[in-house]
């Protein structure tokens, strides 16, 4: 047995290489605490292991911290809201407001001026207003959260007709008819599967009709022999019979994407400009901000969802308002929206990709640059691929090197084609990419 002060100093173990690469991947902090722990551990047992032994002890804590975190992940698959990848990344100023009003007390509910309560959601609630257009908004936890809200208020024991070709499973198991049902409403389908009139919804009217809804289909479309109702008729008849218009519209962009070379995405504007009640969307899928569900629309409608008592449990937190607010913010013009990761990804040209693609090849001497297609992903224009620019490994071996990559710190995702493995760079920040490479040079290695 060893003596005590023969126990290795602590900067030694964080230099050590078997231990210096998990800085990347649990942060110096974290590992500097699992290494003086196992040093106060030897300490207090009087056992000193051998140093082999005590670098394999502190790595074993390393795993299994590492197991219970979040971890960053560099995402060159080319989809750009990968749910599976926490969707949209945020911008700088998002997290800095979260990190200022997260680490200290903040007027959450509280009117400075007048020293009262005040209103956890007017602040955000104005931003909405002028991003949409509607006359009044509120925010929930997510974009399901929002459509139960609507539901458990204006459905509960009523009907909702909605057209069979919008009775779709978005991912992660949401299903509309399930959510109708959850909420005590019973759900009137009209039209067949490919060709929606509105003499349907005119004939499934009755005196417990409560709304009619529009759902946004997502990742799944039909094509050929189809007919549909436009968002204007469908209000335009509810206005004569006073059923008001829902429409849970997902991704919720609220900027035409056709200023991105892609086709034009319905605008929560759009929506809200055709006369629907109430809309709903995502805060983390096309507006780019933290997770949670909006609703925008009409003053009485936002007020009677204000009023259920159900807001209670779906109220989001104040780092979600704080970060929803600044993306809101950088909506006032296209070169403050290009901060926000998402839009700053739509924007990137194939040069400046090609270019970055450059030092990857520079650096790798396998890898080649080659065309790719990415997606925006998140339910948002699903047949859409636009063009990209990848660094391609060839080899027999992808799927190894695949895995190698995901096994990484930190871990890369990337894409299989005949070409080998695909890294997009559409979906990898500038300030990534010397991570990337290293990444990939370590699992070639
Ligand atoms: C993504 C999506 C949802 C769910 O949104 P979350 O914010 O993940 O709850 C609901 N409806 C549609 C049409 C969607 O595309």
């Amino acid at each position: 047995m060893q003596a005590l002060r023969e126990l290795p100093a602590v900067h030694r173990l964080l230099d050590d290489p078997a231990i210096a690469p998990y800085e990347a991947l649990v942060g110096r902090d974290a590992l500097r605490e699992a290494i003086e722990s196992e040093l106060r551990h030897a300490r207090g047992t009087h056992v000193v292991p051998a140093y082999a032994e005590l670098v394999a002890r502190i790595g074993g804590r390393i795993g299994a911290l590492a197991a219970q975190s979040l971890l960053p992940v560099i995402n060159g698959t080319g989809i750009i809201l990968h749910t599976n990848l926490g969707r949209a990344p945020l911008a700088r100023e998002a997290l800095d407001a979260a990190r200022e009003i997260g680490s200290g007390y903040s007027n959450l509910e509280y009117d400075v001026l007048e020293g009262a309560r005040g209103s956890r959601y007017a602040r955000v609630t104005s931003l909405l207003r002028e991003a949409s257009g509607a006359e009044d908004a509120l925010v929930v936890n997510n974009c399901a959260a929002a459509v139960l809200l609507i539901l458990d208020t204006f459905a509960k024991g009523l009907e909702v007709i909605v057209s069979r070709n919008q009775l779709v499973e978005i991912g992660g198991g949401f299903r509309l008819p399930d959510v109708l049902e959850r909420s005590g409403a019973t759900l009137v389908e009209v039209g067949a599967t490919n060709k929606v009139y509105l003499r349907d919804f005119e004939r499934a009217l009755s005196p417990k009709t409560a709304l009619m809804m529009r759902s946004h289909p997502s990742n799944y479309s039909i094509e050929g022999f189809v007919n549909d109702v436009d968002a204007g008729e469908l209000v335009a008849l509810g206005a004569r019979a006073g059923v008001p218009v829902v429409e849970d519209l997902g991704s919720g962009a609220l900027v035409d994407l056709g200023e991105y070379g892609l086709p034009r995405e319905r605008t929560v504007r759009d929506a809200v400009a055709a006369g629907v009640a109430l809309v709903a969307f995502s805060g983390d899928k096309l507006l780019g901000g933290p997770q949670a569900g909006i609703v925008v629309g009409a003053a009485p409608a936002i007020a009677r969802l204000r009023s259920n008592p159900l807001l209670r449990a779906l109220r989001v937190d104040k780092l979600t308002l704080a970060a929803l607010a600044e993306t809101l913010r950088l909506y006032r013009s296209r070169e403050s929206r290009e901060r926000i990761p998402l839009y700053a990804m739509l924007g990137a040209s194939p040069d400046s990709l090609r270019a970055r693609a450059g030092a990857y090849v520079a650096k790798i001497a396998s890898a080649r640059i080659v065309e790719s297609e990415a997606f925006v992903g998140g339910g948002a224009l699903p047949k859409h691929g636009f063009p990209s620019i990848a660094v391609a490994l060839p080899g027999a071996s992808s799927q190894r090197i695949a895995a190698r990559l995901r096994a990484g710190k930190p871990a890369l995702v990337a894409r299989i084609d005949e070409r080998g493995v695909l890294i997009d760079l559409r979906t990898i920040a500038p300030e990534q990419d010397a991570l990337a490479i290293a990444a990939v040079e370590d699992a070639l290695r």
